[in-house]
């Protein structure tokens, strides 16, 4: 994409109502304006972003089996009637009457919903287990929007469901959901730590709260010094293997990790004092098992071994699509702007040239736009140096690619990596190998 005819409208103040980094960042980069409150439309670069986020995610939910669906952002009532959420859920719903005076709502979240299309397809436990997943918005109403995306009451979220004959079956769905998290979160090129969350009146201990470290955060958390050194990659787990799959889930799950709901002083004390770690951290995905309190609720079975009808056992999981768009910026900036992790990124690269309108710079800028123009921003703005250096590092694309005249004469590129600032002077064949 040229910049000059890009859609990028950056701003060079701070905008006065966002309080935190990240916000301040998504609006002064371009990459979103609000509509109403807490309401937000996806400039270009943003859409990118969101749409790299969703890929990745998407990628995770497929290795570990997973199917992808598409439900509808409009519900009927009665479906949550049935469930008897109609009425629990309270003000955060959206509720809407059509003109044939019909109860609407606008999904806050899509239990109901699935189960219902699962119970409606599925006679049989040997049609189980099956975990079906959307990348859907939501709307919550929420009390007080804030943060941009992070707190939105529009916003986007991969919700995932899993429906297992026993409990033995949806233990094995949860782990490997808790992989599929775990491989997402670091592909995304952030640390996002598995805290014990609340179960509300199903108990046990299967709910994890995903949390990134930062200063903003909304949750406040406690855990083991472990989890910063912790390699839990776990490329190697084979989905299929229940040993496998608890090797893994007890590596990533054993260390002491909670948020304030959850913290509990006496496991806390017992940690050794130099092992402990406080601070605050963002919720960006949460997994959750509830056993059969849809499937009982809104009376869903199928046929079991011996004939007789059994709820399926069910979990739920949900990530925060556009809540991790501000999130993973609050982890990774400077004062300059956002530091983009690859793969995440609208564009692989900035390619700025210096000097417009000087035949060598714009030849070798030519060049590399024409093998690489998908993957790059080609800043061709007769703007000063300063500027470029300026908008780059806002936009925070990974690597810089500067053409300056004396480097083109000779046929070298300044190749500046937004991570640690570095820059180099390379061949230009060297400079391009190193970022596509
Ligand atoms: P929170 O505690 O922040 O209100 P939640 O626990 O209500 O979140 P869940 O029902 O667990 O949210 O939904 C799954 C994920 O959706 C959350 O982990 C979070 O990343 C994201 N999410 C929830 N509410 C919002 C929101 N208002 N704006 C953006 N993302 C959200
Ligand atoms: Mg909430
Ligand atoms: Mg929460
Ligand atoms: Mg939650």
């Amino acid at each position: 994409m040229r910049l000059s005819r890009a859609f990028q409208p950056t701003l060079k103040e701070n905008p006065a109502e966002a309080q935190i980094v990240s916000h301040r960042l998504m609006l002064r980069a371009g990459l979103v304006r609000q509509t109403a409150s807490g309401i937000y439309a996806w400039l270009p670069a943003g859409l990118r972003v969101l749409r790299n986020i969703a890929q990745i995610v998407r990628e995770e939910q497929d290795r570990v089996g997973a199917q992808e669906v598409l439900m509808p952002t409009l519900q009927s009532a009665e479906l949550w009637k049935r469930s008897g959420r109609y009425d629990a859920y309270g003000p955060e719903m959206l509720r809407l009457v059509d003109r044939h005076e019909r109860d609407l709502l606008y999904g806050p979240t899509n239990e109901e919903m699935i189960t219902d299309i699962l119970g409606s397809s599925v006679r049989s436990y040997k049609d189980l287990p099956q975990t079906l997943y959307q990348i859907q918005w939501k709307f919550r109403d929420e009390v007080r929007p804030r943060f941009g995306v992070m707190r939105g009451r529009e916003f986007l979220m991969k919700d995932a469901y899993s429906f297992d004959v026993d409990y033995d079956g949806a233990v094995q769905s949860y782990r490997r959901m808790m992989l599929a998290y775990m491989r997402t979160f670091r592909r995304l090129g952030v640390a996002a730590i598995p805290m014990v969350a609340d179960t509300g009146p199903i108990g046990g201990d299967l709910s994890h709260e995903f949390i990134i470290l930062a200063p903003t955060g909304e949750s406040g958390v406690f855990f083991d010094a472990g989890y910063e050194e912790m390699d839990w990659v776990g490329e190697a787990v084979d989905v299929e293997d229940p040993a496998a799959l608890a090797a893994f889930y007890d590596r990533v799950t054993t260390l002491y990790a909670a948020t304030d709901e959850k913290h509990d002083i006496s496991a806390w004390d017992a940690l050794a004092p130099d092992r402990r770690r406080e601070g605050r951290g963002i919720e960006v995905g949460h997994i959750f098992y509830f056993g059969t309190k849809y499937t009982k609720s809104m009376d869903i079975s199928v046929a079991g071994p011996d004939g007789a009808a059994l709820h399926p056992e069910m979990g739920s999981y949900g990530i925060g699509v556009s809540r991790l768009v501000g999130a993973i910026i609050e982890a990774s900036h400077d004062e300059a702007g956002i530091k983009w992790p690859v793969g995440v990124a609208p564009w692989k690269a900035a390619l700025l040239n210096l000097k417009p309108g000087d035949a060598a710079c714009d030849a070798i800028c030519n060049d590399i736009y024409a093998r690489h123009g998908e993957d790059l921003l080609y800043d061709d703005r007769p703007d000063r140096a300063g500027v470029k250096f300026a908008d780059a590092d806002l936009m925070g694309h990974p690597f810089q690619l500067i053409v300056g005249p004396r480097g083109a004469a000779a046929g070298t590129v300044e190749l500046k990596r937004r991570a640690d600032g570095t820059r180099e002077e390379l061949p230009l064949a060297e400079a391009l190998a190193r970022v596509f």
